[in-house]
């Protein structure tokens, strides 16, 4: 293979393996921190009062106000807990939102930031915020937002049910399948999301069959680290752009979204770039999109955006804004085709 590339390794340390969590504190010691606020959605509020009292003297207190989509006055609420508790470091533990709230607070104080991560979204390799304020979402990029330390601890996802699971991990089954065709793609991202693509193909039926089994949820958890960290290194395209414009305009659900739109996306760009979506088609069998489409089928993915309360007048509204700006897609777009792709995504049909 011929080809020029730029390869930019992250500076994080990764940390994995079941159990791990444990050494949350060891961390906070070895980032020189002795002051450490730990963030939650109230939903995990107990598991992190539990990882608090693990910490001991180490914590200085909880802050599980995290909700979905990273709210600015949230944000702000939580620095005034770091101002008057004195936190000199972050410890976020559950999904992409309580991580958005980590970045969020790293983004504006440049305090570290550890990440325990109990969904498969892969925001904790990534150095990537997308907050909200009235209504509207933006997304910055800066080195202060990719967190320092990240511990991957099997044990701590064997609560994620499993259709959260299904979802979740469909959603960063994409984050690799646009890194395969990605136009700033090194040979290391292409392995990252192929590896990444395997992991889960083994692993998600296995969830669904037994959810409690620490080594398949190992498997999904080294996917997800994976699939992110491609997201955090090369462009994203087509897919993630439709997403963003069905979460942002209409609140569809994020991780079913991606789940929803993941075999449509494919295939239409598998029209253009077949050999470098092959990976896909080799891994899950068929067409890309119908294998992809049968891959989440058989693991009992929703697949119909009407299913998520989207109206067929929205998917006009929808293609008209996902085509509004150009931006780099490795086959064109145009309103229709999206539109069309669209409508196949709202019924919930196999691509062809
Ligand atoms: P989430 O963090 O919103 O979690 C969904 C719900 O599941 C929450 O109530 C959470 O507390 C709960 N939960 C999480 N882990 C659990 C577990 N193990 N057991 C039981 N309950 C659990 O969902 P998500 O899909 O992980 O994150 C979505 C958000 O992350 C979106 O806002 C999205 O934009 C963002 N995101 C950002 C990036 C990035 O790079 N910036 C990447 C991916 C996702």
């Amino acid at each position: 293979m011929s080809r020029d590339f730029i390869y930019s390794g992250s500076p994080a340390h990764i940390v994995f393996g079941e159990g791990k969590s444990a050494a949350a504190g060891e961390w906070v010691e070895k980032l020189g921190c002795a002051n450490a606020l730990v963030l939650s959605t109230p939903q995990q509020k107990a598991d992190a009062e539990a990882l608090a009292a693990q910490l001991g003297s180490l914590a200085v207190g909880v802050f599980a106000g995290a909700v979905m989509h990273t709210p600015v006055d949230v944000t702000e609420e939580a620095r005034e807990v770091v101002l008057r508790t004195q936190a000199d470091c972050v410890v976020s533990l559950g999904g992409g939102s309580t991580t958005g709230l980590g970045k969020a607070i790293a983004y504006r104080t440049d305090l570290p930031q550890i990440v325990i991560p109990t969904t498969y979204a892969g925001s904790e390799v990534t150095p990537i915020l997308g907050q909200t304020e009235g209504g509207r979402k933006t997304t910055v990029r800066h080195a202060s937002i990719l967190p320092e330390v990240v511990i991957y601890d099997p044990a701590l996802t064997l609560g994620l049910p499993v259709g959260m699971s299904v979802t979740s991990g469909l959603n960063a089954m994409a984050h690799a399948v646009e890194a395969l065709y990605a136009r700033d793609r090194n040979p290391i991202s292409t392995l990252m999301a192929a590896e990444g693509l395997r992991a889960f193909k083994t692993s998600l039926p296995d969830i669904v069959a037994m959810p409690r089994a620490a080594d398949v949820r190992a498997d999904a958890l080294y996917g997800a680290w994976l699939c992110g960290t491609v997201l955090g290194t090369v462009g994203m395209a087509l897919h993630h752009k439709i997403c963003h414009t069905l979460g942002g305009t209409f609140d569809t659900p994020h991780a079913d979204t991606h789940a929803i739109m993941l075999p449509h996306t494919a295939a239409y760009n598998a029209a253009a770039v077949p050999e470098l979506l092959a990976p896909v088609a080799d891994i899950f069998g068929g067409s890309v999109g119908g294998g992809l489409w049968d891959f989440a089928r058989q693991i009992g993915s929703p697949l119909a955006l009407k299913d998520l309360g989207l109206s067929e007048a929205d998917l006009d509204r929808a293609a008209e804004i996902a085509t509004e700006n150009p931006y780099w897609n490795p086959r064109p777009i145009d309103r229709q085709s999206i539109r069309a792709l669209l409508q196949d995504a709202w019924e919930g049909t196999r691509p062809a």
